[in-house]
């Protein structure tokens, strides 16, 4: 495919802008319409809006988001213009609205920087058009079956992605055995990263994406577990096994509701060639390091984008001492506060994501309430039977937990999950209404946590943000 010349750009552009334009006025907020317009001018426009630009694209099941804002803050508070795709439409049509609605009316960028979050999916369309300096995979966990059908057709995805962009630099995490296996028979270079240590309690996760080794089907033995199948993985049969990480992290300090204290090794260069060779990653110089996100997912969050940073070849203390005031990112544990007490946003899309999410308000030491919502929509997946695979026992066990509101398109489902979970029938309110719910959020005198997926929490979000006087997040 050509590039699109001076006068197809024009257009493009102009239609990219109009079209932004346009939705704002009518106060819609779609993401995906101004790259759609703009295609219909110029199909590769990307290729030109993005060009001499340094990007940074994420993708994996989980932590895209967080990951990007942990790069973005580090970013901007270094004082560098970074461009990102905050609203989270990261197909095509998405990034193409984003990169070019930043563009001159001639198609050149107006920031040097982006930090963009690509679907799994759409990498192999999107990546050979922007030509990304470093991509972060970060996982891959059973998500949105219907869409994608099975996790290897996923992974192979991905690696038809990255086989376009071979100078690309690959921040991969060494501690899952999907992902990690994309660093074979790859020309591009590879960092990894990864936790040296054990977190929770080590027993086998009943969930597991991938139990057996990918590359010979046998079952994988572990060292030691950190969440749902990541961990010390080897197979005692053909002898694949976790690489040594660049960015380790080596002991957890603190681990608390407002952040995590740990300890990591850091490489002391910058990427290096090949992929199986970083088992002999030099010992780098180790450093306390505070992230102002909890939970051991944000852990991997921050040392993906550690990694990342250094792989881009920017002062690695810019993001260190960035990662110590992030905020939450769109519904990502985002804190409102409609009234009294804070609400707390936690995007839960599967039951790996969910199950760590559970944890967390598990560890809480204060009484909350908590209200889970769960549509079935296009974009959540129609199927919604993870939740049995979510362990809810033991957040309804905890003792804190003092009353669920379940809400969306299947509550029922919810309630009869929480049922089984063991939560009395009397403290499980079923609330479809928004409105409703916003009220009882707002004369809570106790923290409420809520758990959406992820068209559940774009309607609850909007109420919550209209209540508090927070962006919408297309003006984010
Ligand atoms: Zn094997």
């Amino acid at each position: 495919m050509s590039k699109p010349n001076i006068l197809q750009t024009v257009a493009a552009v102009a239609a990219c802008k109009a079209t932004r334009t346009g939705l704002r006025l009518a106060k819609k907020g779609g993401t995906a319409l101004p790259g759609k317009a703009a295609r219909v001018f110029a199909k590769n426009i990307l290729e030109v809006t993005s060009e001499g630009m340094e990007i940074i694209v994420v993708t994996g099941t989980n932590g895209k988001t967080t990951t990007c804002r942990m790069l973005e803050h580090a970013l901007t508070s270094s004082g560098r213009e970074c461009l990102s795709n905050k609203s989270g439409a990261n197909l095509l049509s998405g990034v193409t609205a984003e990169i070019t609605c930043n563009a001159t009316i001639t198609g050149r960028p107006k920031t040097h920087y982006a930090v963009i979050e690509c679907d799994e999916g759409a990498l192999r369309h999107v990546v050979p058009l922007i030509h990304p300096k470093v991509i972060v995979v970060t996982n891959l966990f059973r998500d949105q079956l219907d869409r994608y059908g099975e996790i290897t057709h996923t992974l192979n995805a991905i690696r038809e992605g990255i086989s376009k962009v071979p100078d690309a630099v690959l921040c991969l995490n060494a501690d899952e055995s999907l992902t990690a296996s994309l660093a074979q028979d790859m020309p591009n270079k590879v960092l990894w990263y990864g936790i040296d240590t054990p977190v929770g309690e080590q027993k086998d996760a009943e969930i597991s994406d991938a139990k057996y080794c990918i590359r010979c089907g046998n079952e994988y033995q572990y060292e030691y577990h950190t969440y749902a199948h990541l961990g010390g993985f080897f197979c005692p049969s053909c002898g694949y096994k976790r690489a040594k990480p660049d960015v380790a992290v080596t002991d957890f300090v603190h681990m608390g509701p407002r952040g995590t204290d740990v300890r990591m090794r850091l490489p002391e260069g910058g990427a290096k060639e090949g992929g199986t060779e970083s088992a002999k990653a030099p010992a780098g110089k180790e450093q306390e390091v505070h992230i102002a996100l909890p939970a051991v997912y944000n852990t991997y969050n921050a040392a993906a984008a550690i990694c990342a940073y250094s792989a881009f070849g920017l002062p690695r203390e810019e993001i260190l001492s960035s990662l110590a005031n992030v905020h939450s990112s769109f519904g990502r544990m985002e804190t409102f506060r409609p009234g009294k007490c804070d609400v707390q946003m936690i995007l839960v899309k599967n039951p790996a994501g969910c199950n760590q999410a559970l944890s967390y308000l598990a560890d809480m030491e204060e009484t909350f309430d908590a209200v889970f919502c769960l549509n079935d929509r296009t974009a959540d997946g129609h199927d919604i039977s993870w939740i049995w695979d979510a362990d809810y026992e033991k957040v309804c066990g905890c003792g804190r937990l003092r009353h669920i509101y379940v809400s969306g398109d299947r509550a029922e489902d919810m309630q009869l999950r929480l049922k089984y979970a063991g939560a009395k029938e009397e403290s499980v309110t079923l609330i479809k209404d928004n409105a409703k719910l916003l009220e009882i959020m707002k004369a809570s005198d106790v923290p409420v946590f809520v758990l959406p997926n992820y068209t559940s929490m774009l309607a609850l979000r909007d109420v919550l943000a209209q209540a508090t006087g927070t962006q919408a997040f297309w003006k984010g």
